[in-house]
């Protein structure tokens, strides 16, 4: 059924919660089905087939019925259950109008097992396996106590052998749709259960492809797409950015004496520090090698420099290295602050030259534009 969330019947009627509205849309498809088997009921009753007196009866258990199931999805009051659609009780009362349709037309008993078929065949959309298995039980069961009921009470109209020969179909044919409704259900969990293993797998592998593999921080790329953003934001309304280039000093020498197992824990410790240094919204990415790119958004230079020496202090502490304790690494730092309009490519150049300002003063120190303004 297609209706527009904006028109205000189908608003009323259905509500505006997605799932709300698919399953109200689903009940009034079920209306619709169960008002054309209800016009054949009357039509049985025109030409003689049927009592009208059972066919008012099935019609206000079916008009009761279906308000009763509009009401409790409607008001909310069926989100309590874990299928808010209600499908087993749906089913069920599915069933029973079968059974009152049973007794109410003699001539269609045969019929009656097409529109059972159809109920269980439904319950594959939301029903377990089991559920599926217990409900084909439940109509067999049902079916086999509406024959004994109007077997007592009109026995005019039930044939006990017609009823048997009918009773011993059932009992070939109901199981096997139940098994079949089963396996789609089952089908469906194994569907659903895919479906989550491959948007967990997207995840990782999204996540795998924004990291650097060594020290778990952002890689290059991925730093590109959030100065990117960053740029973007900046020329929308007036924010103050900070970036700092950073480069560990005298690298290679640690890879030369300590060998390259222990330049790579230097990095990985490195990263593992800035978790405890930065904050939430500053981005610490491997830009290559031994050189950290620090994206500081909405950050002053004040605050740019407190981050950067609080970082500073976390990482040359005496003592971080078992290999070798007595061990000292430094970084120097160029620090720029993003101006808005500008492309992040050109705050990134100033950062370099900063520094490269750094290491040519004599390393283990930042520089910052501003401080070379200032000098
Ligand atoms: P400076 O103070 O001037 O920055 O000197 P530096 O030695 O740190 O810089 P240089 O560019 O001369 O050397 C960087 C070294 O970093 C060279 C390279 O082998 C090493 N390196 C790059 N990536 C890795 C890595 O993933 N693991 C290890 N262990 N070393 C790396
Ligand atoms: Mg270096
Ligand atoms: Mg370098």
């Amino acid at each position: 059924m297609k209706n527009d969330p904006a028109d205000p019947p189908f608003r009323w009627l259905l509500g505006v919660s997605p799932q709300q509205r698919s399953i109200l849309n689903y009940w009034v498809e079920v209306q619709v089905a169960y008002v054309l088997l209800l016009s054949l009921q009357w039509y049985a009753v025109s030409v003689g087939m049927a009592e009208a007196q059972d066919a008012m009866w099935i019609t206000l258990y079916l008009a009761a019925n279906g308000a009763g199931f509009y009401l409790a999805i409607r008001s909310g009051w069926s989100r309590r259950f874990a299928d808010p659609a209600m499908t087993a009780c749906q089913m069920v009362f599915g069933l029973t109008v079968v059974a009152m349709a049973y007794v109410a037309n003699p001539s269609f008993h045969g019929m009656m097992l097409t529109i059972v078929a159809l109920v269980l065949v439904f319950g594959a959309l939301t029903l377990s396996p089991r559920h599926c298995r217990l409900m084909g039980l439940f109509s067999l069961i049902g079916l086999g106590l509406t024959i004994l009921v109007g077997m007592a009470a009109r026995p005019a109209h039930f044939d006990a052998q017609q009823e048997t020969v009918l009773y011993l179909f059932a009992l070939i044919t109901l199981p096997c749709i139940a098994e079949l409704a089963a396996r789609l259900s089952e089908l469906r969990r194994q569907l659903r259960q895919q479906k989550r293993s491959l948007s967990e797998a997207l995840e990782k592998i999204q996540w795998l492809a924004a990291r650097d593999e060594l020290t778990g921080l952002a890689n290059r790329r991925h730093a590109m797409e959030l100065l990117a953003h960053e740029e973007r934001r900046a020329s929308r309304q007036p924010a103050s950015a900070c970036i700092a280039m950073i480069d560990l000093d005298h690298f290679k020498d640690i890879n030369d004496t300590l060998g390259h197992a222990a330049g790579d824990d230097v990095l990985r410790t490195f990263a593992g520090h800035a978790s405890a240094a930065l904050r939430g919204a500053d981005v610490l990415a491997r830009w290559g090698g031994e050189e950290f790119l620090l994206l500081m958004p909405d950050t002053s230079k004040d605050e740019a420099g407190q981050v950067i020496e609080r970082f500073r202090d976390l990482f040359s502490r005496p003592g971080q290295w078992q290999w070798k304790p007595d061990l000292r690494v430094t970084f120097s730092v160029g620090l720029t602050l993003h101006r808005p309009g500008e492309t992040m490519e050109a705050t990134i150049a100033r950062a370099d030259d900063a520094l490269y300002q750094a290491k040519a003063q004599g390393r283990n120190l930042t520089v910052s534009e501003w401080s070379r303004l200032a000098a």
